[in-house]
């Protein structure tokens, strides 16, 4: 295989994709601009899709100096009418009902379309703000700390709940290495971490194709794959945050973010390590914590994962126990009650309704575990590309990354509830679903915990 991308002048040029996976795959309608000095270049580039000229810029006070300001300045000179959108907080900003009340207050008829100027939260909140209104919106990009640039799905904060609303991605998507360059650290680690997550999606994917049949793209095992080993590949220009350090890492997000609009649903980038991610913030957000960043808690979630399938991988086949598998079993009843007790009332009753995995039958768990028991060495040698967790954590070490869970606030018993129950969020299959299906899902996490406990 092998997907090249290439640019010409600053713009990413997507190959034709061609698979026979036999999925849709949607060549995505969007502008990508990576390289430096783009800034002088925003009016030229948004005049190429003719988004109109009167605009909302959406961005927040720390932001408007290292960028936004500039930005303004640059349209207004050519000609643009702007309406700045200016979230000034003094606390990091959260994308929640205030912030897009703010957003939407700012549109008027005249409103054409609506720029971000910032990273997640800043570019979610116009997503979804354009969204709404019906209009288009551009981004430009200011710290390669996520890969959701390209997104689908405005994560949002909704009172102290989190919830994923759907929007659109934007037209044009600017991001400028100089800018880039100068986030913070911590926005590197996380941009880091989110892309590390990817080891996780790939072998899941793979592993529901084994145990689920499910249809894997080829494609976008590809691209993402492409993406994580840019980034490993240059470890040591990230953590200097050089400007091809900055490239790489912005290239691997954006790479594996574009797999989400070529086939539609995030499954080629997310598995349990975003579960986990996802489960921890929720929990944080219900007792009002301020959860860790998103990446850096993929990217420690990531470890746990690796670490378990190591244990996955060490079990004998032969020691499988129908059993076991039996008496883990839980009834449609059981399975409901149990997310509703570990997710709460509002999370969990939206996970049964829409995951239609909880309340599967015995039977289907049966057929599972003899395919499990079947294809393990299978399963092994296809997922052998996993480095081991201990891999991980050498370059954790060498870039500062936080480790373990506790560092980045994430108590014992919110991480075991994590790699117990976090599974149950989303329908799609994975290695921790493969474990409780054979009945040894708690005896894996419990050696899972005392591996790591020393690291
Ligand atoms: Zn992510
Ligand atoms: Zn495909």
């Amino acid at each position: 295989m092998g997907i090249e991308i290439r640019y010409e002048e600053n713009k990413l040029i997507l190959p034709e994709i061609s698979c026979d996976c036999g999925l849709n795959h949607g060549i995505p309608d969007i502008d990508i601009y990576i390289g430096q000095g783009l800034i002088e270049k925003v009016p030229a580039y948004l005049g190429q899709r003719k988004l109109g000229s009167k605009l909302v810029l959406v961005t927040d006070n720390i932001i408007y100096e290292v960028a936004a300001k500039q930005v303004l300045t640059v349209l207004e000179n050519a000609g643009y009418h702007v309406n700045l959108c200016l979230l000034e907080r003094d606390r990091p900003l959260i994308p929640n009902e205030t912030a897009l009340g703010e957003i939407l207050l700012t549109l008027d008829n005249s409103t054409e379309f609506l720029l971000a100027v910032g990273s997640g939260s800043i570019t979610d909140l116009t997503r979804y703000a354009a969204h709404v209104s019906g209009k288009p919106f551009a981004a430009i990009g200011t710290a390669a700390s996520m890969d959701g640039y390209t997104s689908v799905v405005a994560p949002l904060t909704f009172g102290n709940l989190k919830v994923n609303k759907p929007a659109g991605f934007p037209k044009v998507l600017i991001c400028d290495l100089e800018i880039m360059s100068q986030a913070p650290y911590h926005m590197f680690l996380s941009g880091f971490g989110d892309v590390i997550g990817k080891y996780m999606a790939k072998a899941d994917w793979l592993l529901g194709s084994i145990i689920n049949q499910e249809v894997v793209c080829p494609a976008c095992i590809d691209i993402v794959s492409q993406a994580v080993e840019k980034c490993v590949d240059n470890v040591e220009q990230i953590k200097a945050r050089s400007l091809e350090g900055t490239r790489a890492l912005i290239e691997g997000l954006i790479l594996s973010g574009l797999t989400i609009l070529i086939i539609g649903h995030t499954r080629p980038v997310a598995s349990n390590e975003h579960s986990m991610a996802h489960y921890w913030e929720m929990m944080q957000l219900q007792t009002g914590e301020e959860p860790p960043q998103h990446g850096l808690s993929v990217g420690v979630a990531t470890v746990y994962c690796l670490q378990f399938y190591e244990r996955f991988f060490g079990l004998d086949p032969h020691s499988f126990r129908l059993e076991e598998a039996k008496a883990a079993y839980l009834t449609p009843e059981e399975q409901a009650r149990l997310v509703l007790d570990k997710f709460g009332a509002k999370i969990g009753s939206a996970i049964i309704r829409d995951n239609d995995q909880i309340g599967i039958g015995w039977p289907e768990v049966e057929k599972r575990f003899h395919t499990l028991k079947a294809n393990h060495s299978r399963i092994r040698q296809q997922l052998a590309f996993l480095p081991k967790a201990r891999q991980i954590l050498d370059i954790y070490r060498e870039i500062g990354y936080p480790w373990p869970a506790k560092a980045i606030g994430i108590d014992d018993r919110l991480l075991l509830n994590s790699l117990l129950y976090a599974k149950e969020y989303r329908n799609r299959y994975t290695v921790f679903k493969s474990a409780h299906e054979l009945g040894v899902l708690d005896k894996l996490v419990s050696q899972v915990l005392q591996d790591l406990s020393h690291s």
